[in-house]
């Protein structure tokens, strides 16, 4: 990128979590250097090569989306994704900074190895990418990674390094959870729970063979109880990953209630849910196929959780929305892989379910899955669309309606349960470090239907 090159957006609808205004954006060497609101002079641009976008319409200007929980297949399983095709599959979704989780083949519980797959994913220049390092070594849940012998402070030594994590396997071991989450305490870093270490009534259930949405919601509230003991303990910061039940909610919120009366908090808790927990049910997977096509972990579940998790968006008790992207073969999907495709359909989804009614604003939307989760990742240069902040951002077609089809994703994984869906709201281009990295402006899709 020549550092001389600019960007100008015009008269656009500018919406962050701060603001909900009409006006202009000026972007040069990668960063937001003036917002002019609708009406003020605009500057007299001299930069040879410089490029404006004209909005308008239902055009408005956003940050950048920030993931938390994507799994991109890399190193380790091409048949399902890889750093390229997820990573186009993530501008095209309107992100700009993703979390990668760790279970890849080999497993990344060691500094290098992540440090490789960071390398690879700057040179791609599409998205900032944070692998996650595992808490124990091959995620066996019986040594500790080598999270140990990590120096501090991370921003001098590891500034990649942003979150730990051990995904779709929960530590059994209380002791080595307690260890990692102390050894995250340490480095000033989140250790994001999956909650799947149900306990004994769980393995009672399953024992007795009972059907997997009973014994799965007593595995994830028992398990979202024992992590927040742990942290609490440790003294660290747990991160929730995509909460699913009505009881893991009430769970959350209380503690915080508590945290915030007693006025200090003596660990951090933090939560996230996910687009298709917060948009769909278990009509939608029984429709699917619930062992197949429908099948994810933590299951869709009842539309009374899904209110529940609506309401714990709108009263913070939730504090982002990420994808937990699970691309996978169809061959995998039919044997029963647990997970869906999420990066291209995640904003379209949450724009066409919360924001209506003016139940949720757009702003708000914007603050669940930019600035919110950049903050839980200790990055405070995105997410917002004003003066010296990063210049990611991505332009959205709020009233746009599309049909999804799994056939025209970037990503390998057509594991998709939008598929035929038609949503509300597009994301039509992405900024990345002030470079479009994506647009589908020239390029109409001929599915584009308007109404
Ligand atoms: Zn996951």
């Amino acid at each position: 990128m020549s550092l001389s090159s600019g960007l100008l957006l015009r008269d656009f609808r500018l919406v962050d979590e701060t603001m909900d205004m009409l006006g202009s954006v000026w972007i040069e060497g990668g960063i937001i250097r003036d917002v002019f609101p609708q009406g003020a002079p605009l500057p007299e641009i001299r930069l040879p090569m410089h490029r404006t976008i004209q909005g308008g319409g239902s055009l408005a200007l956003m940050p950048a989306l920030v993931d938390l929980h994507a799994h991109f297949r890399d190193p380790g399983y091409p048949e399902k994704e890889t750093l390229e095709s997820a990573s186009l599959a993530a501008v095209a979704g309107g992100y700009g900074t993703v979390v990668c989780m760790a279970n890849t083949k080999p497993v990344m519980d060691s500094p290098a190895k992540a440090r490789a797959l960071k390398k690879r994913a700057d040179a791609l220049g599409l998205v900032d990418l944070y692998p996650v390092l595992a808490l124990t070594q091959g995620m066996e849940g019986k040594a500790l990674s080598d999270i140990p012998l990590l120096k501090g402070p991370l921003h001098e030594t590891e500034p990649w390094l942003r979150m730990l994590s051990e995904d779709g396997k929960d530590v059994v071991s209380d002791e080595i959870l307690y260890r990692a989450l102390q050894e995250a305490r340490r480095l000033g870093i989140p250790v994001s729970c999956h909650c799947d270490a149900g306990g004994p009534e769980a393995e009672e259930a399953k024992a007795a063979g009972k059907p997997r949405e009973f014994w799965s919601r007593i595995e994830e509230n028992h398990a979202t109880q024992r992590v927040i003991e742990l942290a609490r303990q440790a003294q660290g910061h747990v991160h929730i990953a995509h909460v699913s039940t009505r009881e893991a909610v009430d769970l959350i919120r209380k503690v915080k209630g508590a945290q915030q009366e007693s006025g200090h908090a003596v660990f951090t808790l933090t939560a996230e849910a996910s687009p298709h927990h917060l948009c769909l049910t278990e009509e939608t997977a029984h429709a699917l196929g619930a062992a197949t096509w429908g099948r994810v972990n933590p299951p869709l579940r009842t539309e009374a959780d899904r209110r529940a998790l609506i309401e714990a968006v709108l009263d913070g008790t939730i504090d982002a929305i990420a994808t937990d992207h699970a691309p996978h073969t169809e061959r995998d999907k039919l044997q029963g892989a647990p997970g869906f495709t999420g990066l291209e359909t995640g904003f379209a989804l949450c724009r066409m379910e919360l924001v209506r009614q003016d139940r949720l604003s757009l702003s708000r939307l914007s603050s669940l899955m930019s600035a919110s989760p950049a903050r839980i990742l200790g990055l405070t240069d995105r997410g917002r669309v004003a003066p010296t902040f990063r210049g990611d951002l991505m332009v959205v077609d709020t009233e746009a309606l599309w049909r999804v089809n799994p056939g025209r994703f970037r990503s390998r994984g057509k594991n998709s349960p939008c598929s035929g869906l038609t949503c509300r709201g597009r994301v039509l281009m992405t900024i990345y470090q002030g470079r479009v990295v994506f647009e589908s402006f020239l390029n109409p899709d001929p599915e584009k239907e308007t109404g």
